[in-house]
């Protein structure tokens, strides 16, 4: 009992600077020390005595008092650090590579992209070239001030353990250790996961919608088709943490061979290669598709006829409310999302009566690498007692 009692007095503490970080987070304007103690029921010293920890660990900061009306000192105002520590994002995808190092309150303070076809190198140099940009950034991020905490990688395959990536169809990778291969390269000792893309990129999707999303599939339209399921806020990875490879559903079971071995799968008919055949690869292929509206009607309505089939499977199965078309998908929605609606009303048993919401991601094509740093901060305010000496 005696030599318990520590124990759980330090993890009493922990409990209670996560949850007045919580509510700092949360706090639609700055709190004071007693708006705290209001809103966690904890004690005035208690409060304050956290409230000073967090402050010492970089974690929390405060404003200039707002003025007041009344009698009494104007209270300060506290909010998260914007100068402590931050989460570096990093994803690969087949035909480039992002990073980004996000502030504790979300916010983007550094961005990098480099364009470039992964697949004509092996995974040993396209790991090494990520991890050069996420050298780059994190010093970017130092020399503004700011001290990278962690990273996430996002790859555009299925990742089990630290980080083996068991297959990822459009690099061609098969069970190659990236949690192995980063270690010790140009991120030095700094903590890794790695993570699929699309389940990083719904996460940022919920961070930045704020309260309106609850339970939606995010589909990343890339090379590749993945899709990120969140239920009742909270990512849905399946027993094994490979669900939503979405791409690989089958439209057609005598369609066109996968890069999976497969026949017919989503990705023959709705991934960026079938959007932009005949079309220059990349971005300006894109471009093209995006700015010639008859080019666009052309070929978009039918992609978004097999996305829409695709997923009413989905909705029929696992009960989401929303779909949110996310990577190129976004700002190509015009053009999809009308036929996706189309065939989610025929085909989702539930839509007679509760229509299915179908939208473009507010975040556009960076968002797995601006999820994996929200990953790293996601982690630090759920357990600030980590960052805080006691
Ligand atoms: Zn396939």
């Amino acid at each position: 009992m005696e030599s318990g009692y520590p124990v759980r007095q330090a993890s009493v503490r922990a409990h209670n600077l996560a949850l007045v970080l919580r509510q700092v987070a949360a706090a639609p304007r700055p709190p004071s020390r007693a708006d705290l103690a209001a809103s966690t029921g904890l004690t005035r010293a208690t409060v304050s005595a956290l409230v000073d920890d967090l402050a010492a660990g970089g974690l929390i900061s405060e404003v200039g008092p707002a003025p007041r009306t009344g009698a009494g000192r104007p209270a300060v105002g506290l909010v998260l650090n914007g100068y402590g520590p931050a989460g570096l994002g990093l994803e690969i995808n087949v035909d480039y590579l992002a990073g980004c190092v996000v502030d504790l309150s979300g916010t983007v303070r550094h961005r990098l992209v480099l364009h470039g076809d992964q697949r004509l190198l092996g995974p040993a140099a396209v790991l090494d070239a990520v991890a050069g940009l996420g050298a780059r950034l994190r010093a970017e991020a130092a020399a503004a001030g700011r001290v990278v905490a962690g990273a996430a990688l996002a790859v555009p395959g299925l990742v089990s353990g630290a980080g083996l990536v068991h297959r990822a169809p459009n690099l061609a990778w098969h069970d190659v250790d990236a949690a192995v291969a980063l270690a010790g390269g140009p991120l030095g000792d700094l903590p890794l996961t790695i993570d699929n893309e699309a389940n990083l990129a719904a996460l940022a999707e919920l961070d930045a919608d704020g309260d309106g999303l609850d339970s939606f599939v995010y589909v990343s339209g890339e090379i590749g088709i993945g899709a990120g399921i969140v239920l009742h806020r909270a990512l849905f990875r399946g027993a094994r943490g490979w669900s939503g490879e979405l791409g690989h559903v089958c439209v057609r079971p005598d369609g066109p061979p996968c890069r999976c071995g497969a026949l017919g799968c989503l990705e023959q008919y709705a991934g960026q290669e079938a959007l932009l055949r005949d079309l220059p690869a990349g971005e300006t292929g894109l471009a093209r598709l995006r700015d010639d509206a008859a080019l666009a009607a052309g070929r978009l309505p039918a992609a978004g006829t097999s996305l829409g089939v695709a997923l009413a499977g989905v909705v029929n199965m696992i009960d989401v409310d929303t779909v949110v078309l996310g990577g190129i998908f976004g700002p190509l929605a015009p053009w999809l999302a009308p036929a996706v609606e189309a065939e989610l009303a025929r085909r989702v048993l539930t839509s007679a009566w509760s229509p299915m919401t179908v939208r473009a991601s507010a975040l556009g094509p960076a968002a797995a690498s601006v999820g994996a740093a929200g990953a790293v901060i996601r982690d630090i305010l759920a357990e600030p007692a980590e960052w805080v000496r006691p």
